[in-house]
């Protein structure tokens, strides 16, 4: 464990409150404030990443070290290592909710692994930081378990997201509501090691900004620059609108790619968008089953669906706005920064056609290809068709003779097969027909299709089985949906972990809708 290399550049460059005190509290003037971790009494460790292991240099047997135990617990700090909790604000549903900050995690320091790459660690649950308002630092084993699963699960999809090395179970219980009903009960506590380049948010240069804080708001972008983005010159005369040109790109590329897969945040406010593009904060996250695009899994949101499937987009751009917002009171015109807003558009056009065409076999995308997808998606949202389960048969029409019975098993209800089984034929012809177009046979098409249309992803309701069996004790799911998790375009996945949603999941807690609660 002692391998582990540290070279702390955030806090190091950047001011921070140093007093170690704990109460909840402003802080104005810094980034971070210096914390400990608060160590809990029978830490247990329930489930590392193999993978992220690895991208430390650190090997199964330091993952079974009782140095490894302490530190990822928060037990114990390790040479090199600093605790600080980070400051950061955010737009909460859309309004601006001031300071937030890293109210439960605390970073443990950054890791230079040996390709010179930079890792931050960070403990989710670890205790309470000045940033804990009237909330206690904790996290209860169904959401870490959530967030560490998804983080893997993310990665091998191919997707931007932070990563998850370790799940320790505290051995103390949380109080939650889970439900928000005022029922709350006592729960397991958790911590998860969190691994990412960055973990620096649009609300961190938010919080600068709104408390006009300029000149380390202007330290800030150009620390973030230097060590994120060593791809921006600093020395060019246009590096800050090449670079928030550049958080622009990531922020539509990210986006698209949740859609490919159905993916859907649950959270967008700006606290929880990542500078770096990654997915972050797995909170009441979720994978829409039967396609609908104004599907949400917070219950939090299920008035305004501010924050559904289809609204990531619109999302995304409207949180870029609110950092350019901030960002502005440094920048030296406005103009640069909507022109980074401008690329979003253009990035997320082209980004958005580019997906659909690879989720469809399309070797180009045409004008008319617009018109054939929305038809489809919007049957399959009138007939409830399983996405994920919809796009792995498709891929195997043939081209000649389109057959709707491949299509039958994406399909929840007989009833809905049944009275939409022309509709969907009829545009499997037209399907057909666009194919023919195209030089390709319908085995390369059925291979590059595959590779952009999961067989596997982390369903809702695979997740919260997964939860019910560690909770008693069973970690088996657990591996099993990891190792699933790792080969997500591969056919070979057992039926049990590729299943549609069964019915019993439709209105269980946690397996369709989930509270922020965690
Ligand atoms: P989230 O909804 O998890 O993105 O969190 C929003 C804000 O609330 C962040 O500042 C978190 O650090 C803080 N927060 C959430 N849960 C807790 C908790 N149990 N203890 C302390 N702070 C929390
Ligand atoms: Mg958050």
């Amino acid at each position: 464990m002692n391998k582990l290399n540290f070279n702390n550049r955030f806090v190091t460059e950047l001011p921070g409150d140093e007093t170690g005190m704990q109460q909840s509290r402003q802080t104005q003037g810094v980034c971070w404030a210096a914390v400990s971790p608060t160590p809990v009494q029978r830490p247990n460790l329930l489930a590392y990443s193999s993978d992220v292991l690895r991208i430390l240099n650190l090997s199964d047997d330091d993952a079974n070290s009782d140095d490894f135990l302490a530190a990822f617990c928060g037990n114990r700090l390790l040479p090199g290592m600093t605790a600080y909790a980070s400051c950061y604000g955010g737009h909460q549903f859309g309004n601006w909710a001031g300071q937030l900050g890293d109210g439960r995690a605390i970073a443990l320091g950054e890791v230079l692994n040996n390709e010179g790459e930079r890792w931050e660690l960070q403990l989710k649950g670890a205790g309470m930081t000045p940033y804990s308002r009237r909330a206690d630092g904790r996290a209860v084993l169904r959401s870490s378990l959530r967030e560490f699963l998804c983080s893997e699960a993310m990665h091998h999809l191919g997707i931007p997201g932070t990563r998850a090395l370790s799940l320790i179970a505290t051995g103390e219980n949380v109080m939650r509501d889970m439900l928000y009903d005022g029922n709350p009960a006592l729960e397991p506590g958790a911590v998860v090691c969190r691994v990412a380049p960055s973990f620096t948010r649009f609300g961190h240069f938010e919080i600068l900004a709104a408390r006009g804080e300029y000149a380390l708001l202007q330290r800030l972008i150009d620390f973030t620059i230097d060590r994120d983005f060593p791809q921006i010159d600093r020395q060019s005369p246009d590096y800050f609108a090449s670079w928030f040109k550049l958080v622009c790109e990531r922020t539509a590329r990210l986006v698209v790619e949740w859609l490919r897969v159905g993916f859907v945040h649950g959270v967008m406010n700006t606290d929880n968008m990542s500078i770096i593009g990654l997915t972050l904060d797995y909170g009441p996250y979720g994978w829409v089953d039967n396609f609908d695009p104004g599907w949400t899994p917070n219950t939090t949101d299920e008035e305004w669906r501010r924050y559904s499937l289809a609204q990531q987009p619109p999302v995304a751009r409207w949180n870029l706005e609110r950092l350019a917002d901030a960002l502005a009171t440094v920048a030296t015109s406005r103009s640069m920064l909507n022109e980074g807003l401008v690329h979003f558009d253009v990035t997320l056009q082209t980004g958005l056609s580019t997906m659909l065409a690879g989720k469809f076999g399309l070797l180009e995308w045409q004008e008319e290809d617009a018109a054939l997808t929305e038809s489809i998606f919007e049957l399959m949202q009138r007939a409830e068709v399983d996405m994920t389960e919809f796009f792995r048969a498709l891929a195997n029409v043939s081209q000649q003779a389109p057959e709707l019975g491949i299509l039958r098993s994406a399909f929840y209800r007989e009833p809905l097969y049944q009275s939409h089984s022309a509709l969907f034929y009829a545009w499997l012809e037209r399907y057909a027909a666009r194919l023919a177009q195209q030089q390709d046979t319908d085995e390369a098409r059925r291979i590059r299709m595959n590779l952009v249309n999961p067989r596997f992803i982390l369903r809702n309701y695979l997740a919260q089985q997964a939860i019910d069996a560690a909770t008693n004790g069973d970690m088996s799911l657990i591996h099993a949906l990891m190792e699933a998790a790792r080969h997500p375009y591969d056919d070979d996945i057992s039926a049990a972990l590729t299943a549609k949603r069964p019915d019993w999941a439709i209105n269980k807690p946690g397996c369709s809708m989930l509270s922020c609660s965690s």
